[in-house]
């Protein structure tokens, strides 16, 4: 109980004990004002959600936007960020809410999405552990532990994949909410983070899953698309097996869902629709 209900409380029983006594309002007032408010919480009526950094301390290894893994063909969205740390260290909600959702997903490995204010959603992937009393449901404040840094879903090593999602469940960039706070829904970058650059990042990778290692190879002997050429049959043959390589590297590329990437590349007429850094 706080201290403000032992208060009302006490007052409460003053008032039964004296059962003749009549207040003015004014004396009511008095004794009502009289009350101890309750420990204020950090400029909570001034904030409508403050992001803690999901790993404080631990920088952004991999940020928001188009991204190329080395055995991909061609970029896609990078839905968060990668906070890169060792196996083990506490991984903490960043704002006060309600999870929604703990358990495992996919490529994601062990997942937990808490939902907040103004229905944006952080979502907290590739843990290693996920806290024991932790179920969907239950609220959990700013700062509070949620699990552990692991590996586990498609991931090249220990770190923390993070995302936040607007209401209709478009990604944001994280790096525009993470150690901030805002005192209003119209002061979210809602639009702003929304958006990504058209360019393509080569994403560094120091280990190569046993998963990747079929396209890494396709793509390091990519097929050769020849114009106009007289061929044996022995070359036209090995041509078809090259081509054949690459139609199944490429629809590898398009099937699983690999860290929270969502294929955006391929186009209708199954063309690349993202310009390559390469
Ligand atoms: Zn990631």
């Amino acid at each position: 109980m706080t201290a403000a209900g032992l208060s009302a409380v006490a007052v409460a029983h003053a008032s039964l004990l004296n059962p003749v006594l009549s207040r003015t309002p004014t004396e009511t007032a008095r004794l009502t004002n009289a009350v101890p408010k309750p420990v204020a919480q950090p400029a909570a009526e001034d904030v409508l959600i403050a992001f803690e950094e999901p790993v404080p301390g631990r920088a952004i290894v991999s940020p928001f936007g188009l991204r190329q893994l080395p055995w991909e063909g061609n970029g896609r969205l990078h839905e968060g960020v990668d906070i890169s740390a060792d196996l083990g260290v506490p991984v903490i909600a960043v704002a006060d809410g309600v999870i929604v959702e703990a358990g495992t997903k996919g490529g994601y490995g062990r997942f937990v999405a808490i939902r907040h204010a103004e229905r944006l959603t952080t979502y907290y992937a590739h843990l290693g552990s996920i806290d024991a009393n932790l179920k969907p449901g239950m609220t959990v404040k700013g700062g509070d532990p949620i699990g552990r840094i692991g590996s586990t879903g498609t991931s090249t090593g220990p770190h923390l994949h993070f995302e936040i999602r607007d209401a209709q469940k478009r990604p944001l960039d994280p790096s525009m909410f993470l150690g901030k706070a805002f005192a209003e829904a119209g002061d979210l970058p809602l639009d702003k983070a929304k958006r990504y650059s058209g360019r393509v990042r080569m994403a560094y990778v120091s280990f190569i899953p046993e998963s990747k290692r079929a396209l890494m190879d396709a793509k390091n002997n990519p097929s050769v698309v020849v114009i106009k050429r007289t061929t044996t049959d022995a070359q036209d043959l090995a041509e078809a097996e090259r081509n054949l390589k690459g139609a199944q590297a490429r629809a590898a590329a398009q099937a699983p869902k690999v860290d929270g990437l969502r294929e955006l590349s391929i186009g209708p007429d199954g063309r690349p629709r993202a310009q390559l850094a390469l």
